[in-house]
């Protein structure tokens, strides 16, 4: 499976994700324009903004990928 994740129009590859908000931002700014977005912090402290179809997505893809990390039964190391 691809290690890019894609949020924003961006490909990211999933092993520079920090974290992945539960959450939707709301900060009640009026023109706040990430209002329902989730934030998926990468290293070095740079964030780019998920929707919720690609908030979704990453943390499939996350999953899926430290699964393949030597977590499953029927590895031939
Ligand atoms: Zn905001």
């Amino acid at each position: 499976m691809s290690i890019m994740c894609r949020v924003d129009d961006k490909n990211i590859p999933l092993y520079r994700i920090m974290w992945v908000a539960a959450t939707p931002h709301f900060c009640g700014e009026e023109d706040c324009v990430r209002e329902g977005c989730y934030e998926v912090r990468l290293e070095h402290g740079e964030t780019v903004w998920a929707n919720p179809v690609e908030q979704g997505e990453v943390l499939q893809q996350l999953e899926s990928w430290q699964g393949g990390m030597g977590m499953s039964d029927d590895e031939d190391w």
